[in-house]
């Protein structure tokens, strides 16, 4: 049966408006998820700002309440959706690299319905099962935070093996992310620098344990000669800087999309042997260790939840979060 609910409509300019909408049945293969919690992203401003046909949200746990056929996840499973409906049978994703899939049939929250609604369409092999007593609020933590985060290790361990220390550029969401990511990973004794501009950031990540610089100190940022190098914010004069920053070895991934890099190849590259990578969210078999980590260290990674409102608040979760004085704020659905 379909289900018909109120749903927030982003019309851009910043407006929300809640309309009415119906959710239709599961297919072949699918699930319908009831919607429990979703986490804002600062990509959420695209949608924010300019509108967009679909409910957003694309960092949502919830509940399974109906099944398709061909499906073998039982109704009443907790879980996260992953954002990207990948094919599953391309070369990329036989190999696992389901964030590069060659026939992607879309995002969740970006060109599907997503997690500020109460349901959502997902395909089962999007969904990602959590264990029952985790808080679904506090699950979103498997998607961008700690998804995209330890990704971009991951391709950074690609290229270097004796990693004793790191700087991030940037210490929003996803620069958090990145810190205690880097800090389960790698032990909480392990120096990880961490530059923003916003003082209440730079407080937030040195209460995470973070090493804060304001990032106009450019001599500051380069006396941490970090082994290798995050850039969460996008900015071209960001990006040069850490690769800089990261001496001879030193890698930098580059997370945030927005601007560009001029590299000189001779004296950047070459020489020191130097790496510049890109990381685009995480594959979908990376959830697994995600997750026992999160088991493992659950109060020290849900401090980088600093708010949670009810979606009939999103608005002011909205306004709070682009406000830039808070980590991820979530948005909750009453669920029954
Ligand atoms: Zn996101
Ligand atoms: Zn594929």
């Amino acid at each position: 049966m379909p289900i018909a609910a109120w749903v927030p409509r982003f019309r851009g300019g910043a407006v929300i408006e809640w309309d009415d909408h119906q959710y239709r049945e599961p297919g072949p293969g699918e699930l319908r998820i009831r919607i429990a919690a979703n986490a804002i992203c600062g990509t959420d401003r695209n949608e924010y700002l300019s509108g967009s046909s679909i409910v957003p949200g694309h960092e949502a746990a919830g509940v399974v309440s109906d099944v398709g056929p061909a499906t073998t996840v039982p109704v009443g499973t907790p879980g996260v959706i992953y954002l990207m409906d990948f094919c599953g049978t391309c070369r990329s994703c036989r190999v696992g690299a389901t964030n590069q899939c060659l026939a992607k049939r879309g995002d969740v929250g970006q060109n599907r319905d997503g997690g500020y609604g109460p349901y959502a369409l997902v395909h089962e092999s999007q969904f990602f099962p959590v264990p029952a007593g985790l808080d679904l609020g506090t699950a979103t933590m498997l998607l961008d935070v700690m998804g995209t985060s330890s990704h971009a290790i991951a391709r950074a361990r690609l290229l270097r093996s004796d990693i004793e220390s790191a700087y991030v550029a940037g210490a929003g969401p996803i620069g958090l992310g990145l810190l205690v990511m880097l800090k389960v990973r790698f032990g909480q004794d392990f120096p990880v620098s961490i530059s923003d501009i916003s003082p209440w950031r730079r407080k937030m990540a040195e209460e995470l344990g973070g090493d804060p610089i304001d990032a106009l100190d450019r001599e500051a940022v380069l006396s941490r000669t970090p082994d290798i190098s995050f850039d969460s914010s996008g900015r071209q004069s960001a990006r040069e800087l850490a690769l800089a920053a990261a001496g001879k070895r030193g890698v930098l991934v580059c997370i945030g999309h927005g601007e560009g890099i001029q590299l000189n190849v001779s004296a950047d590259l070459i020489a020191p042997e130097r790496a510049v990578v890109g990381s685009e969210y995480f594959r979908y078999d990376e959830l697994a260790e995600n997750l026992g980590l999160l088991s493992d260290n659950e109060d020290y990674i849900s401090r980088v939840i600093t708010h949670r409102l009810p979606a009939d608040r999103i608005d002011e979760a909205f306004d709070l979060f682009f406000s830039g004085e808070t980590g991820k704020v979530v948005v909750t659905q009453e669920t029954r």
